[in-house]
């Protein structure tokens, strides 16, 4: 006998959101997660949880950048429905660089140009500029990019409080409890599999996966003599770097993208990079206290986008490959997630691609997958 409509396999980023949409819509959900109620074990633990979709615009694709944007004002309207406070800023990001990386920046704008047709979306700062803004990096910088909309979280509270939602809604949330497709479908009438790279084995193309994991790494540092009003970047040759300060004092330096599937501890010569790239920006970080390093695996898939799969016999929704902008995306794609399951469970047309935002939802035998 299923007890519930819907078990949600994995409770990171994803996973949380989904559950606590369809439990605020009415469903009976199970969550089933292998790491702590804190998120540890997520790659949504680690990350610096920056919503930046226009800096991002060099790297990523068109698809991530519009879901991006598009996921900015839900966030600021789920995080004012939230009854605990969580930190989210909106105060724009600046990308700074040294004078001898004067070409990289030159190469960064002309990325920005081609990316953004929009050119209000970046402004060039000088020297007087960064000092009004940014005093402590008065005279550090010549210039700088601002981008004026982008913003940034606390990724630990927002998990931490969407496992209070989840709690308040009556979600039966085990965690520390790993699972698979087998006993989710034994519990609930449908699954949804947000297992992020824990879910690397489900989404197989003529047998090899088309999920991986890229390796990031970044460090926890209190710094109490540094006063950032947002995320700064750092141009580098070899070790780019961004500085994203939180509340009392914490800033996240990060983030390696190394590929590799080993999330085994920081390295020595990661350590290295990122705190030499820091040390650069002000020296008052030499006296910050290191509070923790963390390796994590951002679940990518072959197109770097996200993606949903749906199986209507064995009633399994997959979304997945969120990469390094889960939560810069996690607004729009968990909302089509919900949308598609949905529509599944209510045996009607699945949603057209708008109201998906434009996110690729195919059926699991298509090219193999899934095999
Ligand atoms: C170092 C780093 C920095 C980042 N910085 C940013 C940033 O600044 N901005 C941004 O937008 N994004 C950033 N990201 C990316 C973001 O963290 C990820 O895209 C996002 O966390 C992916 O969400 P997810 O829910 O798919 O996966 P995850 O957050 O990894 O969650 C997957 C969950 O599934 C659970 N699970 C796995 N297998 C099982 C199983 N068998 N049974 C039950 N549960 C299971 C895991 O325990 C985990 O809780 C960063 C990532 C890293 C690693």
């Amino acid at each position: 006998m299923k007890q519930f409509d819907v078990a949600v396999l994995g409770g990171g980023l994803l996973g949380r959101l989904t559950a606590w949409l369809l439990a605020d819509q009415g469903c009976k959900v199970v969550l089933l997660n292998a790491g702590k109620r804190n998120g540890e074990d997520a790659a949504a633990f680690a990350a610096a949880a920056m919503l930046a979709p226009t800096a991002e615009a060099v790297d990523a694709t068109p698809l991530v950048i519009q879901l991006g944007y598009a996921s900015l004002p839900i966030w600021r309207q789920w995080v004012n429905s939230f009854p605990t406070p969580v930190f989210m800023q909106q105060n724009g990001s600046l990308i700074v660089w040294h004078s001898q990386d004067q070409a990289l920046a030159k190469q960064f704008s002309q990325h920005l140009q081609r990316a953004h047709q929009d050119s209000s979306v970046w402004r060039l700062w000088h020297n007087q500029e960064i000092s009004e803004h940014e005093p402590q990096l008065a005279g550090r910088f010549q210039q700088g990019l601002f981008l004026p909309t982008e913003g940034q979280l606390d990724n630990r509270q927002i998990l931490l409080v969407l496992a209070d939602e989840l709690d308040r809604l009556q979600v039966n949330c085990h965690w520390r409890c790993s699972s698979d497709l087998a006993e989710c479908a034994a519990l609930a009438h449908w699954t949804l599999d947000c297992r992020g790279y824990g879910g690397k084995s489900n989404w197989n193309r003529y047998g090899q996966s088309r999920l991986r994991g890229v390796r990031g790494e970044v460090l926890r540092v209190y710094a109490p003599d540094i006063e950032l009003q947002r995320p700064v970047r750092v141009l580098h040759p070899r070790y780019p770097i961004y500085i994203a300060p939180k509340q009392n004092k914490l800033f996240i330096i990060g983030a390696t993208q190394i590929e590799s599937e080993d999330d085994s501890n920081l390295s020595v010569r990661s350590g290295l990079e990122l705190m030499s790239a820091l040390h650069t920006v002000h020296p008052a970080f030499g006296e910050a206290r290191i509070l923790e390093s963390l390796a994590e695996l951002r679940p990518t898939l072959n197109h770097e986008n996200p993606e949903i799969r749906y199986d209507k016999l064995s009633r399994v929704v997959m979304v997945n490959g969120l990469f390094r902008h889960g939560f810069m995306i996690s607004p729009a794609v968990s909302i089509a997630a919900v949308h598609v399951l949905q529509a599944l469970m209510q045996q009607q047309s699945l949603p057209n691609a708008q109201a998906c935002y434009d996110i690729d939802v195919l059926p699991v035998s298509q090219n193999g997958e899934g095999n």
